[in-house]
């Protein structure tokens, strides 16, 4: 059976070259690089190359990029850091206030309302607009005196939709500077020029090696320098002294690879956007079918569609028979089956928010694998 990988916005795989490649750096550097003999020594050049590279994506200084676990790690140090250190420092009253997009990431959202439940914090969700953007005007003018934190996704997972970041930040620091402005850019990582982020006035942001075809489990903060967090893990003092923990030496050593690479060849989602355009064609002549969100705003990788009357359960279960992977909503709560909180929040209806599917492409993606997926999507509706 031909098998077909689309799924690469849950993950995209490693090459074997390059499991190769951090296999060869690491068999030479066993040294923990907190050590300050000569292995350790070795060990930290390879730590702070990593570094290096993945700055380089952020158009960053190599001091401001913090290793963790991954971005779910990424993203609870930079809103519950903001808000330990806040509170450390700051008068409880009046409740500091804290604004995200509804189109977040659970790794956002569930610490955001964690510390509402907790009354830390007063939270405002902004809606999306139709085409899946956070909604400028409303996010405008949620701001009010109290608030001091505000997120907002890069590039959506589940419908690759891109918030113009650059431009809110602009916005957000001109009413209010002392706002510490977050993106999740887990998805944009790699697949846009996030290089501006480096000389702007964004106070941090989130990537994750797995998204763009590196180790599972190693992800970064970028922090700007000045904007302050508390840990969130005590110990060693390792990651100037915000992410104690002996680093994970493969894992960062993939990342930067990665890195180096996607910076060497930005145009590889080229090929990626001409079998998603001739996805999308084609689907589009099918009966019933809609596709989420305007493509001139969304990752070139990535499209969101459903069919109107046919369950996302069937058209799951027919791809998998025919050895295909896509996702239903969210890859990381798949299986959960509650209705995108993202299509919901772009006023889908309750039925297209849980019958939805996420089709996302990557390099190894050819015409040939969106020409498969269209046979399985016209068969489960009914054609020939
Ligand atoms: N943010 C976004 C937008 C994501 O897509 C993901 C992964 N699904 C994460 C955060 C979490 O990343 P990780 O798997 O590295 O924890």
């Amino acid at each position: 059976m031909k098998l077909v990988y689309a799924d690469y916005n849950a993950t995209y795989p490693c090459s074997e070259s390059h499991f190769d490649m951090v296999s060869r750096v690491i068999k030479k550097t066993q040294g923990n690089p907190s050590s300050i003999h000569h292995f350790g020594r070795e060990a930290k050049l390879i730590l702070e190359e990593a570094r290096q590279q993945v700055a380089a994506i952020f158009g960053a200084e190599r001091q401001s990029i913090l290793f963790t676990s991954g971005a779910t790690e990424a993203n609870n140090l930079a809103v519950q850091g903001f808000f330990k250190r806040f509170h450390r420092s700051s008068q409880r009253s009046p409740k500091p206030h804290m604004i995200i997009s509804q189109g977040e990431h659970p790794s956002i959202t569930q610490p955001a309302e964690w510390l509402r439940d907790q009354g830390l914090v007063d939270l405002c969700k902004i809606p999306l607009s139709n085409d899946g953007m956070i909604d400028h005007k409303a996010l405008m003018a949620a701001i009010r005196e109290q608030t001091v934190f505000i997120s907002i996704i890069y590039a959506n997972n589940e419908t690759g939709i891109i918030n113009p970041i650059e431009e809110l930040t602009r916005k957000i620091k001109q009413q209010r500077p002392s706002i510490h402005v977050h993106a999740d850019a887990v998805q944009a990582f790699g697949k846009l020029d996030i290089s501006w982020i480096g000389a702007s006035q964004l106070d941090s942001a989130s990537a994750s090696a797995h998204k763009v075809g590196g180790l599972k489990g190693v992800g970064s903060l970028f922090l700007r320098s000045g904007s302050a967090l508390d840990a969130l893990l005590l110990g060693g003092g390792q990651e100037q002294r915000l992410r104690s923990g002996t680093e994970n030496m493969p894992g960062l050593v993939s990342f930067g690879l990665r890195a180096r690479e996607i910076l060497a060849k930005p145009d590889w989602l080229l090929t990626c956007k001409k079998v998603r355009d001739h996805f999308v064609e084609h689907l589009l002549q099918i009966p019933g079918a809609c596709v989420h969100g305007d493509l001139r705003w969304t990752l070139s990788n990535t499209v969101n569609f459903h069919i109107k009357g046919l369950g996302g359960d069937i058209l799951m279960l027919q791809f998998d028979i025919n050895g295909i992977a896509v996702s239903s909503g969210s890859a990381c709560s798949s299986g959960v089956g509650a209705p995108s909180s993202v299509l919901l929040g772009m006023g889908f209806s309750e039925w297209v928010s849980l019958n939805s599917v996420r089709v996302s492409f990557g390099a190894g993606s050819t015409v040939g694998d969106s020409e498969h997926i269209l046979a399985v999507i016209k068969q489960a509706a009914g054609g020939s």
